[in-house]
């Protein structure tokens, strides 16, 4: 019978998925790939005591614990924290890349570049050219 055999398959799939998928602890939000093609985890996912936070969830923290933080403008702040939570995960990429994620200006981006790497956070970097 046809129906026999589907439900075979169905359960085939299930020993060997085709797919892999994660979610996000904080937000629910799920992403999956094609088993073959799976990274081996999503681009900017952190696991944090056993549970994955995406990037998103991971940037509103560091933003929400800056703004929170100081009794400092709180946009400046967040914005501020934004960039070296950037900066500090994807240190090679370029300070218009940054910029742009934190919405702010590459002058700015290059400054607290500086200040991380002076601060002994970030390697200095391969790509900088030279002054
Ligand atoms: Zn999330």
């Amino acid at each position: 019978m046809p129906e026999d055999n589907s439900t075979i398959d169905d359960v085939a799939l299930i020993d060997a998925p085709r797919s892999r998928s994660w979610r996000c602890s904080d937000c629910n939000v799920s992403v999956s790939f094609a088993a073959d093609r799976a990274p081996i985890q999503p681009d900017g996912w952190v696991k944090k005591s056993n549970k994955w936070l995406c990037l998103r969830c991971q940037r509103e923290r560091v933003m929400d614990r800056a703004a929170s933080g100081t009794g400092a403008d709180g946009w400046a702040s967040r914005r501020e924290a934004l960039m070296e939570f950037e900066l500090l995960r994807t240190p090679d990429e370029s300070d218009v890349v940054i910029a742009k994620r934190a919405n702010c200006s590459t002058g700015h981006v290059r400054k607290a570049r500086q200040t991380l790497i002076t601060a002994g956070k970030l390697p200095k970097s391969k790509k900088s050219k030279a002054a």
